[in-house]
């Protein structure tokens, strides 16, 4: 769906032009607007809850860089503390007394993890942390559930995407069958499939990776039960349980979704908000396993940029300005888009189904009355609805996530108008996804 009246703006000019240099046009797929169509928006700035783009037409964000920015764009104490430590260098490959401090301010909010590692993305965190459990359980499986997404980590893009247990088919070219091998993909909040899985491989399964709570299959809460049966099976079984909060960790509560629910992995990964909007991210957990990282274990892991000063300030900065209110508002935006959302599709007779995960939402098209658990009940639904829907809350100056698959993120920035905004973009927005045809 290229719209003619796009042809004339900087971005589809930008967009011609950036795919003469890059795959695409983007450093990331979703960017790309592939699954909607349309050209996607070149940004200019961001300030508060909104984006400006080079055309200069200002949207409301409802992405936030895809999580990070809780306190909104450009927060002035972010920005200053950036700039102070950039002014103080930019880079050393040496300590530095404010790494430290991330990483107490980590370990203080989230109880289970006793040591911290940081990296450079949520990928490298997952893919380290999955080295670790091997070479600490010297075991090689792992579990993974389909529609979780870790980062690009060969060894956990492998997901047959279907509601039944499979032995490792990786979804990329360029991910070998050995990467995939070890990788068993099941079905999210199938408790059975996890228990199954055990007692034919028990004593080969170094780990099982979760996310949170799913948020990259849309907005997905595990079942009351879930988490805690993984812990238990994973305990019983000398498994480790990686809980990956790297987009729940510091959103969805001070401390990330373990706070919600209680339930304690062995090894966590964390990214985006902790980053500040920087490239930054950890991994963390048990000090008898973190201790088996390199250089006081075996376990190889590095990095050239690793805690950078300037990446660690903005992450810093932004965990120590998200109080007790910031939570709260976050809280609240979600609801209050999640009850904006259900009034403008009900109105227009759309059936769907908003769903919460913490303050993370997604928007289901369904008539299905019960929750979406997994993957399978993702793709069942009436996706092709979500397309029209978007571009007509984009057109009016709403910035949804480009994607029916992705959760819509709230910033505790979002104002009154911005609300007003996004109530008065949304009944044209419900009635496109009305009329929307499943072959148009
Ligand atoms: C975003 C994300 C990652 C990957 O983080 P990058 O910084 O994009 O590499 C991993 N796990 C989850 C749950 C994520 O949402």
């Amino acid at each position: 769906m290229t719209r003619l009246a796009d042809a004339a703006t900087r971005s589809a000019e930008l967009f011609q032009r950036a795919q003469m240099a890059t795959p695409g046009g983007v450093n990331s797929p979703v960017r790309a607007f592939s699954a909607v169509g349309g050209d996607p928006r070149f940004i200019a700035s961001a300030k508060g809850c909104r984006l400006t783009d080079v055309d200069g037409n200002e949207y409301v964000d409802l992405v936030c860089s895809w999580g990070p920015m809780i306190l909104g764009h450009a927060h002035p104490a972010v920005v200053e503390a950036v700039q102070r430590a950039a002014v103080g260098g930019l880079s050393f490959g040496a300590p530095t007394e404010a790494e430290i401090e991330l990483a107490e301010e980590i370990i203080d909010r989230v109880d289970p993890v006793q040591r911290v590692r940081l990296v450079n993305s949520g990928t490298e965190a997952t893919m380290s942390a999955i080295r670790l459990a091997r070479g600490f359980t010297e075991r090689s499986k792992i579990i993974k559930f389909s529609g979780c997404y870790h980062g690009h980590v060969d060894a956990l893009l492998a997901d047959a995407g279907s509601g039944v247990a499979t032995l490792g088919l990786p979804t990329s070219p360029g991910v070998t069958g050995a990467a995939a091998h070890d990788t068993i993909v099941l079905p999210y909040n199938d408790l059975k499939a996890v228990a199954k899985a055990f007692e034919e491989f028990g004593h080969e399964i170094a780990a099982v990776i979760t996310e949170a709570a799913a948020g990259n299959m849309g907005a997905i809460a595990p079942h009351d039960g879930f988490n805690a049966g993984l812990r238990e099976l994973t305990r019983r079984h000398g498994a480790l349980l990686i809980i990956d909060e790297v987009m729940t960790g510091f959103r969805v509560s001070p401390s990330g979704w373990y706070g919600l629910e209680g339930v304690g992995g062995d090894l966590y990964t964390f990214g985006k908000v902790m980053s500040g909007g920087l490239p930054a991210a950890a991994f963390g957990g048990r000090a008898d396993v973190m201790e088996r990282l390199a250089p006081t274990g075996p376990v190889y892991q590095a990095g050239t940029l690793s805690g950078n000063p300037v990446a660690v300030a903005a992450g810093l900065a932004t965990l120590r300005n998200a109080d007790a209110d910031v939570y709260r508002t976050l809280d609240a935006n979600s609801e209050r888009l999640a009850g904006l959302l259900t009034d403008a599709l009900t109105a227009a007779g759309v059936a769907h189904r908003v769903q919460l995960a913490g303050n993370l939402l997604s928007v289901f098209f369904t008539d299905q009355t019960d929750p979406v658990v997994d993957y399978a009940g993702v793709k069942a639904t009436e996706t092709w609805r979500f397309a029209p829907f978007f571009h007509a809350l984009l057109e009016r100056g709403v910035y949804p996530p480009p994607s029916a698959f992705e959760a819509w993120f709230v910033s505790a920035a979002l104002d009154e108008d911005a609300f007003s905004r996004i109530a008065d973009a949304l009944p044209a927005a419900a009635t496109a996804a009305a009329q929307a045809g499943e072959n148009s």
